[in-house]
């Protein structure tokens, strides 16, 4: 899975040379669609089928979200969104790994997209879940793959974008952020869902502590007692977290392709008066790749906007 914001320089891609396969887990080809109960109805309908589709047939429908099924791939699928003008980030498909070998495996796909992202130059970071290094298996266990991968950042000076998975994993998923981002700051940020009613405070906690943000509405399915099942609330809650995260003077991801948010959000950075050089280091624009172009030239018209969004991921160094 791939996103960017545009750049205005051109990058340098120097040759591919083929690297070991990166696994595509089907369950994962949902994770940029969908939120509201239709939408919902068919993800949950989708990753019951998925397991026992075949693969090829994944593949045909996946395509699109999917930048490669190996690094080689997702590194063209890179390049390419570099010379239109997008930064990516590259996620490994993969989650919810009950196999310790499997999330050292995990661990060191994830080093290896890090490391190849810097032989290539181009222009990239690196979104992960965390119960692809291990999160399932223990918290402690999941920490010191998380370091490996964090370290493998900090000596590229590359960027990990920590995504955010269902409402079990949340309290530890943050928890694992603030410790890697005390170990590793200006390497370290978290994806937060507008769709739960604890995002407000968790921003407001984590924010305080100066972390990158990517905000988006969620894509799990969650209950009511925890989560805003509305879409118009969903949507206020966005724009009000996007308000905090702002508040706050922290860089924000805005991650979504829903007309009133995007024109929310132009609306609220309008009106703070952000100027070019601000946006720069306060916010991107974030989408799935298929929307990347579209995106991009609407986001353009956002006068003092110089970050567009484009679809799928987070982004690098500053996103
Ligand atoms: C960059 C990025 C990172 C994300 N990371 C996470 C994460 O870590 N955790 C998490 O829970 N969720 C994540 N999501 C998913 C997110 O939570 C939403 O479920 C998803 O973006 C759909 O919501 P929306 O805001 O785009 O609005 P919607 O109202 O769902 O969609 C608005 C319009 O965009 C279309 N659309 C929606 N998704 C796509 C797509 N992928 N490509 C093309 N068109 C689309 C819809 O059909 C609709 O027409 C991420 C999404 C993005 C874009």
């Amino acid at each position: 899975m791939v996103s960017g914001q545009l750049q205005e320089k051109e990058p340098n891609i120097p040759h591919y040379t083929p690297r070991p396969p990166i696994t595509i887990c089907p369950n994962s080809i949902t994770g940029g669609v969908g939120t509201f109960a239709g939408m919902k109805l068919l993800d949950s309908l989708i990753s019951a089928v998925l397991p026992i589709t075949p693969k090829p047939l994944v593949r045909v429908v996946a395509k699109k979200y999917i930048a490669g099924e190996t690094l080689n791939d997702a590194m063209a699928t890179v390049a390419r969104l570099n010379h239109e003008g997008t930064m990516a980030t590259v996620d490994v498909l993969g989650e919810f790994v009950k196999n310790p070998d499997v999330a050292r495996q995990e661990t060191n796909n994830n080093i290896a997209v890090i490391e190849e992202i810097t032989r290539r130059g181009v222009e990239s970071n690196l979104s992960v879940k965390l119960t692809s290094l291990g999160l399932d298996i223990d918290k402690e266990f999941c920490w010191e793959n998380m370091r490996r991968v964090f370290q493998a950042a900090a000596r590229t000076g590359n960027f990990v974008r920590i995504d955010m998975e269902n409402s079990p994993y949340t309290d530890s998923t943050i928890e694992l952020a603030r410790r890697a981002h005390a170990e590793f700051p200006g390497h370290v940020g978290i994806v937060l869902q507008a769709y739960l009613r604890r995002t407000q405070q968790d921003i407001r906690q984590l924010a305080a502590e100066g972390m990158h943000f990517r905000l988006c509405k969620g894509i799990y399915v969650e209950s009511e007692a925890i989560a805003f099942k509305g879409r118009e609330e969903v949507q206020q809650n966005y724009l009000d977290c996007l308000n905090i995260i702002l508040d706050h003077g922290c860089y924000v991801g805005i991650a979504t392709h829903d007309d009133v948010l995007i024109d929310g959000a132009r609306a609220i950075i309008a009106e703070r008066k952000l100027p070019p050089s601000s946006m720069n280091s306060r916010c991107c624009w974030a989408c799935a790749t298929p929307n990347a172009a579209s995106l991009s030239g609407r986001v353009t018209t956002c006068g003092s906007m110089s970050r567009l969004v484009a679809t799928g991921t987070a982004t690098p160094s500053a996103v």
